[in-house]
């Protein structure tokens, strides 16, 4: 099969960790252009306008969008309405009005659509998955603390309206929570942590109702020296589990795990990511599961602001 071409706008940190090597080691894609106003990507032609590409290549059927949330809508809908098939980053939109807007964008021009959520791809949540299907859950509880000085180093987006704050890693662990349990949570309260001098939170602590009453947590914190903690404990009547490193590791009933056959076929999560696209692209299809959005939206409409002294890089 030919490969797809693909372009890749938004040439910062995730694009060049993850996005390039993915691409470049796919037989399924050929990056054919990059957009971006200051990144290039060797070998592949270039251009700081995104409109300029669109009217330059019509042979690039798809365009990858890796640039922060709030600016992301213009690009996305540029791409749908010159009839491109549309990968987002994850979080896939500054609102929730917004990733519905190109939804039906995408299903209005008849072009697929992919709201990327990379750490449901992680090489244990599968594994993870499989084992609590049909157990009955008793408690849940995330731990997802890290250095934002280490991860985020000048990512000034994160604290600016729209940037999420500490849900812009926060919302990876309830991606992985929205996919492993069978019935949907809702928020129940929420207490966000804000510096003086930011726009969103550095910490938060949310509570969920659970359908059958399990306890649900979620602990999100910024200011993690030290040890870093991307944990998810389940407690069920038959078996407790807990997936660690961001979903890279499983033990089940202290017992670690290794992945099942097959399940890393393709190392990493951004390979699966771009193997899932490829697969849409080819089917015809459209994935825009918002639910972790819809999560983090409500843990802001209901969250008691806490004012926390001012951050500084
Ligand atoms: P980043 O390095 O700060 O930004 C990515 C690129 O987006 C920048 O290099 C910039 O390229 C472009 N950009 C920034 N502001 C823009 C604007 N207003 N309009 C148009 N383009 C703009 O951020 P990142 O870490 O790669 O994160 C980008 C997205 O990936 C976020 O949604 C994040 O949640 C997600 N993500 C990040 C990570 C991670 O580890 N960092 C992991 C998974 C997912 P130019 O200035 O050259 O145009």
């Amino acid at each position: 099969m030919m490969p797809l071409k693909i372009a890749l706008a938004g040439i910062g940190k995730i694009a060049r960790d993850q996005h390039v090597p993915a691409l470049m080691a796919s037989p399924e894609w050929d990056l054919a252009a990059t957009v971006s106003r200051h990144g290039t990507v060797d070998g592949v032609e270039s251009f700081d306008d995104f409109d300029a590409m669109l009217q330059a290549r019509p042979d690039i059927s798809v365009v990858s969008l890796c640039m922060p949330p709030v600016p992301r809508f213009d690009y996305a809908r540029a791409a749908i309405e010159a009839g491109r098939h549309v990968m987002l980053e994850k979080p896939p939109g500054a609102t929730l009005s917004e990733c519905h807007a190109l939804d039906a964008l995408a299903r209005k021009a008849g072009v697929s659509i992919y709201a990327t959520w990379h750490s449901r791809e992680a090489a244990m949540v599968a594994t993870a998955k499989a084992w609590l299907a049909g157990k009955r859950l008793t408690s849940l509880v995330v731990t997802w603390k890290e250095d934002v000085r280490k991860w985020h180093p000048g990512q000034t987006w994160i604290w600016e309206a729209g940037g999420l704050g500490v849900f812009d890693p926060g919302i990876n662990a309830l991606s992985i929570v929205t996919a492993l349990l069978a019935e949907p949570i809702r928020v129940a309260s929420s207490e966000l942590l804000i510096p003086e001098n930011c726009d969103t939170p550095i910490a938060a602590n949310l509570t969920f109702t659970h359908p059958h009453g399990a306890h649900v947590s979620a602990e999100f914190d910024f200011r993690k020296e030290g040890d870093q903690f991307w944990n998810i404990a389940i407690e069920t009547e038959q078996g407790n589990l807990v997936l660690s490193e961001g979903g890279a590791s499983l033990s089940i009933d202290g017992v670690k795990q290794s992945a099942a056959p097959g399940a890393n076929a393709l190392h990493g999560e951004y390979p699966r990511l771009y193997a899932n696209m490829a697969a849409l692209v080819r089917a015809g299809g459209i994935d825009m599961d918002l639910s972790p959005l819809a999560l983090v939206a409500d843990a802001f409409l209901l969250g008691r602001r806490v004012a926390v002294e001012p951050f500084v890089e």
